[in-house]
């Protein structure tokens, strides 16, 4: 130990580096002990060799948080929404790259509305519908309103996708073809045809 603390003292000064990078390592040593213990006293006992993927550290915090989330939330509404939220590939459309000629680029306002919903914000003033419900900040009522104007706009939308989807394929498609069915006079929404 002598000589060691004397061959470190010399080797100080001989190069401040070394002085440098033992700090740095004693601050590193103390900053795992302290943060093993603070772990350890919230979330039980740290395994002898100690885990090498950070989520075994991060995944009990975040489920605490997650829980204390959930305890906030005073409605069903508010529950399905993080429920909704939080679910596997409820964000994939986040992903999606913004190409106008696939139908995949959002304008401002869908995106507006798209966030909102997700994070449940306010996205238009309390208001009467046209079928007479009252329509709340949030404007969920608007997905299931059989009166909404945009109802019938998202139908169209969804449908030229689809279809446009097909043609890119290569599959000749029809939408809406009329007097297929005899009986009760419905229509498919979209046809694909066959051309051989
Ligand atoms: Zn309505």
């Amino acid at each position: 130990m002598i000589s060691f603390r004397h061959t470190w003292q010399l080797d100080c000064v001989k190069c401040p580096c070394s002085f440098q990078l033992y700090v740095t390592l004693i601050s590193i040593l103390f900053f795992t002990l302290h943060y093993i213990t603070t772990w350890s006293s919230q979330f039980g006992d740290v395994p002898e060799f100690l885990p090498t993927k950070q989520p075994f550290w991060d995944r009990p915090a975040v489920l605490v948080d997650k829980a204390l989330v959930e305890a906030s939330l005073n409605s069903p509404h508010s529950r399905a929404s993080l429920l909704a939220a939080s679910s596997q590939h409820s964000g994939d459309w986040l992903f999606a790259l913004p190409i106008a000629s696939c139908g995949l680029k959002l304008d401002d306002e869908a995106v507006r509305v798209a966030v909102g919903l997700r994070l449940r914000l306010d996205l238009c003033l309390p208001h009467e519908c046209h079928c007479g419900s009252m329509v709340d900040a949030h404007g969920v009522h608007s997905f299931v309103c059989k009166k909404a104007p945009s109802r019938t706009a998202r139908h169209h939308a969804l449908n030229d996708l689809i279809a446009r989807g097909f043609a890119s394929a290569g599959f000749p498609v029809t939408k809406e073809p009329t007097r297929l069915f005899r009986t009760d006079g419905k229509r498919p929404d979209g046809l694909t045809l066959v051309p051989w």
